[in-house]
């Protein structure tokens, strides 16, 4: 198969430590994490402070999955807001992860100034910008249940947000202070980079392809010969699980996001988009979310077609949203193209399996697992070192496979140029 044609903007630091293979054969862990994207990394480091002895597994390099592709932006919430998941929910435990999801943009701020991590960021909002009344109605909606909760939040009008992103065609939007954005590589380089020095052993090229139980513990084998035991194993593979544990890539559709990035621009353009330097994500049914980088660039993302991208070509509808957005960015040069796979469940939140003791799991963010991530990796730890699944903001569940999952991809592609359609008719 030729190789899929992919140019990230964010580029590896020089100084970026290589993770190699540095276990012993038959090495012995509490905690094995399959997967080092944001996810694992974060269990790592949180597991090897609370004096677990860890080992991370990837199949590729630290950072060439989701984590380390992604738009940066650092969105705290669930894709509901805070009323629903109550109902949903139940008081308890649903009060409990509203706090949870209100707090998912600290753990990422937190880390990084705790930690001392180089990784260049922004803390000054996220955008939901509304381009009808109807998305208008919900953000009103959003922003008063979070702002009966104390979060600092508040509504935009049409000259608000016209001013804030430089940006054609709001009406108005939701600005969720708590957010900010990232260069997403350097967070994931950085965390593998103190977990890394907090004691987790971290391997790169490392693809575990068996696992199974033997006397009570788990015994890990990679593609390479290598044999490791743990007590417990964390699969944190996201969007790009394989056929490790059977049934579970079948509870989640991967799609892919595509993004590209202009050149930098020049200073008087720079100064009418997004002065304040927020993210931003519209409301359109295939949406489209961008951000300035800290060299300057407009990156800009959304949803891309499901066979792997070959040429330029395939990122053209993200052009046409650019212009559509920024006219006065005709001329300027698109520099990088890429794309990565996002995770999503039918029930749109993400999915948390213990199919049989010490063996976790953990899919599906919907493309807004920064913040996410970051905070659940730190609660799986506090899980792992207890044993308290209270530690867990959500069930556990059962691996529940997707009724004709390979068909289902079929029908997501067909909405998704449904949708385009829709979405072309409300401009
Ligand atoms: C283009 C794009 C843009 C996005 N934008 C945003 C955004 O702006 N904000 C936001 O919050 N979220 C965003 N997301 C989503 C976010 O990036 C992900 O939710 C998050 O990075 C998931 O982290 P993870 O650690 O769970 O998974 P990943 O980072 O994908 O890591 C999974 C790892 O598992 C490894 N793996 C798989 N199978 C095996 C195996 N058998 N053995 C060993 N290793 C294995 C893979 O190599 C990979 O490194 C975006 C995603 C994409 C793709």
């Amino acid at each position: 198969m030729p190789a899929a044609f992919s140019d990230p903007v964010w580029q590896k630091p020089l100084m970026a430590p290589a993770f190699r293979f540095g276990f012993s054969a038959g090495g012995a862990f509490d905690v094995i994490i399959v997967g080092g994207g944001i996810m694992g990394l974060s269990t790592a480091l949180h597991a090897a402070r609370a004096g677990l002895s860890v080992q991370v597994l990837d199949a590729g390099a630290i950072g060439q999955g989701a984590s380390g592709l992604n738009g940066g932006q650092v969105i705290p919430g669930l894709k509901y807001d805070p009323e629903w998941l109550i109902e949903h929910f139940g008081k308890e435990r649903g009060e409990a992860l509203v706090e949870f999801a209100a707090s998912t943009a600290d753990a990422v701020f937190d880390v990084i100034r705790n930690e001392k991590l180089a990784v260049p960021f922004t803390r000054n909002g996220w955008i939901q910008a509304a381009h009808t009344e109807t998305a208008l109605k919900a953000a009103a909606n959003r922003d008063r249940q979070w702002r009966a909760r104390g979060a600092d939040v508040r509504l935009l009008d049409q000259a608000e947000i016209a001013a804030m992103t430089g940006a054609r065609g709001y009406l108005g939007g939701w600005l969720d202070r708590r957010a900010g954005i990232i260069d997403p590589l350097s967070y994931t380089l950085e965390l593998a980079r103190v977990a890394s020095a907090a004691g987790a052993g971290i391997a790169e090229q490392q693809r575990v392809v068996r696992l199974a139980k033997e006397a009570g513990v788990w015994r890990v084998s990679t593609q390479g010969g290598a044999e490791l035991r743990a007590r417990s194993v964390v699969l944190a593979t996201n969007a790009y699980t394989d056929g490790l544990l059977p049934g579970l890539a079948q509870t989640i559709v991967p799609l892919h996001s595509f993004q590209i990035a202009t050149a930098p621009l020049p200073a008087e353009l720079a100064a009418s988009i997004l002065p304040g330097g927020q993210a931003v994500s519209d409301s359109r049914r295939i949406l489209v979310y961008y951000r300035k980088s800290s060299d300057g660039r407009l990156v800009l993302g959304g949803r891309g077609r499901m066979a792997l991208p070959s040429s330029a070509g395939d990122w053209v509808h993200l052009e046409r949203a650019l212009i559509r957005l920024y006219p006065a960015l005709a001329g300027i040069a698109i520099e990088k193209r890429w794309f990565g796979r996002v995770a999503l469940t039918p029930d749109h939140l993400p999915h948390l399996h213990e199919p049989e003791k010490g063996l976790l799991a953990v899919v599906g963010c919907q493309g807004r697992g920064v913040g996410l991530m970051s905070a659940l990796g730190k609660r799986m730890a506090n899980y792992l070192a207890s044993g308290d699944a209270r530690q867990l903001p959500f069930p556990l569940s059962p691996i529940r496979p997707i009724p004709f999952h390979a068909f289902r991809q079929v029908g997501v592609a067909a909405a998704i140029t449904w949708y385009r359609m829709l979405d072309a008719f409300e401009r």
